[in-house]
């Protein structure tokens, strides 16, 4: 009779937590653990035996060098843990920059340097690893948008990241060879014939993951367009902010593999009057919250008019075909601000008004495919020209 039953590869993919932490920390304790009690998964310490460390699942992920927008990459390698790793545990590791546009193929080597860990719902002995791509010297590669950040842990976003689900190429939803109703009712639609079957169940299981990896993610709707869905990610420090942006589309496209959708980020996948894709960025530093005020508010919109072109060039590719002045944009050449304005570039909560000025703004112009490494650096770069 073997002593443990392992947990096999018919493990759905669902949260396995609570299980597994109640059998761990029974397995830390004195106390014998019922028989019918001891399931552990592979690589798990024997109590009885006392001699395996624990194997954790680490996958590692970068961005590639393909322009104007980055593919995510992964692969996984196993390490022997006490415990879950901490960032400082997980060592360098190296990939053939040839395969991924970084790197020539007779100098191939590029460098993963950890610079997030997250726990990942699918297995309690599991991490996902956000990695900067560097040089073997250890100088950032060209491709690496983070490591150009002014980090500031004053510094708040939120990130609104939409997209579309597609099957074949097509949204989830639409007729093959035609197209479904026209918008109205989808937007943060019920029932299936406004959101479909699957939409729902993928953007909510997306969602936990994302809790569970201890992203903020704050919330889902269904979008103006069908098969479009919008997320939110909130994270106080511009790197921590877009590391977790990262990593929740990371998530998502992961996950998606397993109902043979994908995900569609380009900001205007259909002609005609259909919605794009936006990647609106709220932002505030702890200037904004806590002094504000109009006079600097207005210092504020000076700079980003200032600067338009700058920002616009790292709002994502394509941006001309969703910034039209339509579908709640402003359009591209074009820089204004207004309270509750959803035509406007940068729209002002009415609480930030009420409030003296104070509190957070949104930059509706970021787009779906936007880097958010590239669009927090350059929001704080203009704010850093605004004196205080
Ligand atoms: P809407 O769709 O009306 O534009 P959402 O609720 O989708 O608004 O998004 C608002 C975003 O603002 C959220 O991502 C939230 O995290 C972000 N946010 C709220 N307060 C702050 C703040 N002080 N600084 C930065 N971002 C903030
Ligand atoms: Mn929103
Ligand atoms: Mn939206
Ligand atoms: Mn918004």
């Amino acid at each position: 009779m073997p002593n443990f039953e392992l947990v096999d590869s018919s493990f759905t993919g669902r949260l396995a937590r609570p299980l597994l932490q109640e059998v761990v920390s029974e397995a830390c304790d004195t106390t014998p653990i019922p028989e019918s009690r001891r399931i552990l998964r592979h690589g798990d310490r024997n109590p009885t035996r006392n001699t395996t460390m624990p194997k954790y699942k680490l996958d590692y992920i970068w961005l590639d060098g393909y322009t104007p927008v980055p593919n995510l990459r992964t692969k996984c390698c196993v390490k022997e843990y006490e415990s879950f790793p901490a960032l400082d545990d997980l060592p360098l590791w190296g990939f053939d920059g040839s395969s991924t546009e970084q790197a020539s193929g007779d100098d191939s080597d590029c460098m993963l340097k950890p610079v997030a860990v997250y726990p990942d719902s699918i297995n309690e002995h599991q991490a996902l690893v956000m990695c900067e791509v560097v040089l073997p010297n250890g100088d950032p590669h060209p491709s690496n948008m983070r490591a150009t950040i002014l980090d500031d842990d004053g510094a708040w976003f939120g990130f609104e990241q939409e997209y579309f689900l597609t099957q074949d190429g097509l949204p989830i939803g639409f007729p093959k060879g035609g197209y479904p109703g026209p918008q109205g009712e989808y937007y943060c639609g019920v029932g299936f014939k406004n959101v479909g079957a699957l939409g729902r169940k993928i953007t909510e299981e997306h969602l936990w993951q994302c809790l569970y990896a201890g992203i903020t993610h704050e919330g889902i709707n269904a979008e103006v367009a069908k098969g479009q869905w919008e997320f939110q990610i909130f994270g106080k420090g511009s790197k921590k902010a877009a590391d977790d942006v990262w990593v929740a589309r990371f998530l998502l496209l992961r996950l998606c593999e397993q109902y043979g959708v994908d995900v569609d980020f380009h900001c205007k996948p259909l002609k005609g009057d259909w919605n794009g894709s936006g990647m609106h960025s709220n932002f505030s530093t702890t200037h904004m919250r806590e002094t504000g005020g109009k006079e600097y508010f207005e210092a504020l919109m000076g700079a980003f008019e200032t600067h338009r072109e700058e920002h616009i060039a790292v709002y994502g590719p394509d941006n001309d075909m969703r910034l039209t002045g339509l579908h709640e944009t402003q359009s591209i050449d074009k820089f204004s601000y207004g309270i509750a304005d959803r035509g406007a570039s940068i729209r002002v909560p009415h609480a930030f008004v009420q409030n003296d000025y104070k509190g957070y703004l949104e930059d509706r112009r970021p787009n779906s495919q936007g880097d958010p490494y590239a669009i927090a650096s350059r929001i704080l770069q203009t704010i850093a020209t605004v004196p205080t």
